[in-house]
């Protein structure tokens, strides 16, 4: 049976009891999964288990999509005008926003984000999104088109239908939030699959959407791994389109499903490994703290860190010892204390993985300038690291490490550190520091990057697109470029008078 998740939290920033259902969620309901199996949720910071959580197989996204249809052809889809949809999508912002706290609360506990970012950063920008798409929900339109004949053309941007989602662990809420506002804006129906490891806030989230009014079977929210569910939704049949964001390696799968089934339209929010530029006219000050925010923010698991760290020659000895002061002040424990930066990385199978990639530095020669180590004795911590004296073509230099693990390397000229730059078969961000404009404009424009910050990092907005250039994803997220995601473009001709008189000419 669906049971109750219960935890009593005692931190000088959340105090309370929380107690929210949990199970499957399909057509509005909590149920367990066919196989009655379960997956444990373990908790980052101690490395045990916090709860069990009902497992769904391949059968359950059957379910799912045949609720998510009937809601489609019934309730939702053509038949709910925009109006309803932003009025549900703006109240589920409304109560997101009344159990913020508690949002926040719950996604530190389960991926060990600090209770601080995640409330202010994740939270906050989950709630704004929900808030935007609302926004957007009755204000989505086609054009008219003059032609040469007697004719009226207008298109119309029609709901695809049943669609997948399927999300990481690195901002469960906010990538829920990006996933399902722009869906559910465009009037879709939703089968969406939250990270094995951190499934805790998209089940709350379903009572939320149950209170705001959604229809049973819009939203279905099944927890369950990637090559059971993930899989299956990525090669249903009668799922129209699959949303994906996570790694490179999986979102390969992903296409090739898409391919081999029904040929589904697929976006892809992947991988990156996302320059940091410190030129010699930057203002140090801000450098140091935007190049730490940009590599160690979430401990380093976030798809656009700044992991390579350029810096110019005649400033490189200044910055790093800056750089190295402000990673070695950086508060490294647990996600509940104010004055933490950095909690555990969200799994042991992560923090074997960054370890590992620390090792393989090492021994590929580079340097080691600061952390390196496990933190403390227990749970999933790991030092911020820096590393110097890399190679191109070391795997630290060109591989996401997704973790608190940043390279600096010194560049003499802009052209040089613009081919460096993009040395990479990634392209989701790149950041530039300095205080000359022209210099900030032009290289901006060179970098290879659906994104680039000057003079800032990791700066996301719900109106701005968000996404990757080459092996870093297809599509965009946020902002208006999200609804196309999740539109099918129709055009309608009416005759006013065009006659045919059918010969052969033509
Ligand atoms: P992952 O690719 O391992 O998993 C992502 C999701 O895919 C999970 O829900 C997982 O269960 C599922 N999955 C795994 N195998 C699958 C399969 N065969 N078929 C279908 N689904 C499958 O990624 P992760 O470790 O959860 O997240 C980290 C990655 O996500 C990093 O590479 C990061 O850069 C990327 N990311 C990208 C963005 C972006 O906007 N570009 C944002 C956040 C994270």
């Amino acid at each position: 049976m669906p049971s109750t998740f219960t935890h009593e939290f005692n931190h000088p920033t959340f105090k309370g009891n929380v107690s929210f259902s949990t199970g499957i969620f399909i057509n509005g309901q909590f149920v367990d999964g066919s196989d009655n199996t379960t997956i444990d949720v373990i908790n980052p910071t101690n490395g045990k288990v916090l709860t069990k959580i009902s497992e769904a197989t391949a059968n359950d996204v059957d379910i799912a999509v045949e609720a998510a249809q009937k809601a489609y052809d019934t309730v939702w889809g053509l038949n709910a005008p925009g109006a309803l949809r932003s009025k549900l999508l703006t109240k589920l912002s409304l109560l997101m926003a009344e159990h913020a706290d508690e949002l926040a609360a719950i996604e530190a506990l389960d991926n060990g984000s600090t209770f601080g970012w995640a409330r202010n950063a994740d939270v906050a920008g989950s709630i704004d999104c929900i808030r935007y798409y609302g926004g957007w929900a009755d204000k989505i339109s086609g054009q008219t088109i003059e032609t040469t004949e007697k004719k009226l053309v207008y298109t119309r941007h029609e709901p695809m239908g049943v669609v997948g989602q399927i999300i990481p662990w690195n901002f469960p809420l906010l990538m829920l939030s990006w996933k399902l506002g722009p869906a559910l804006a465009t009037g879709n129906t939703i089968i969406l699959k939250p990270s094995e490891f951190t499934p805790l806030t998209a089940i709350r989230m379903c009572q939320l959407i149950n209170e705001a009014g959604f229809p049973p079977g819009v939203v279905n929210i099944l927890t369950g791994y990637g090559h059971t569910v993930g899989n299956a939704i990525s090669s249903h049949m009668k799922i129209e389109k699959v949303a994906f964001t996570g790694s490179t390696l999986v979102g390969r799968k992903i296409m090739e499903a898409a391919s081999k089934s029904n040929l589904k339209n697929v976006t892809l929010e992947l991988g990156g490994k996302s320059p940091n530029i410190i030129f010699d006219d930057a203002d140090l000050d801000q450098a140091v703290n935007w190049a730490a925010f940009g590599i160690f923010w979430n401990h380093g698991q976030t798809c656009c860190a700044g992991s390579r760290i350029f810096v110019h020659a005649k400033v490189y000895d200044e910055f790093l010892a800056r750089f190295t002061a402000k990673t070695q002040s950086l508060k490294v424990g647990d996600p509940f204390l104010r004055e933490t930066f950095q909690g555990p990385q969200v799994s042991e199978v992560q923090y074997n993985r960054i370890m590992s990639y620390i090792n393989s530095g090492k021994q590929e020669g580079a340097t080691v300038h600061s952390g390196g180590e496990r933190h403390g004795t227990e749970g999933f911590f790991i030092q911020p690291t820096i590393f110097t004296n890399t190679k191109p073509d070391m795997k630290i230099v060109q591989e996401e490490i997704f973790g608190p693990v940043g390279v600096v390397i010194k560049f003499e000229d802009d052209e040089d550190v613009v081919r460096q730059a993009n040395d990479t078969v990634y392209g989701l961000a790149a950041a530039l520091f300095t205080t000359n404009l022209n210099r900030a404009i032009s290289v901006a424009h060179k970098l290879k990057a659906g994104t680039t910050w000057i003079n800032c990092v990791n700066q996301l907005h719900s109106n701005v697109p968000f996404g990757g250039f080459k092996q870093s994803g297809i599509g965009r997220e946020l902002g208006e470029y999200a609804l196309h995601n999740y539109s099918n473009v129709k055009a309608v001709h009416i005759n006013l008078g065009h006659e045919m008189t059918l010969n052969a000419m033509g």
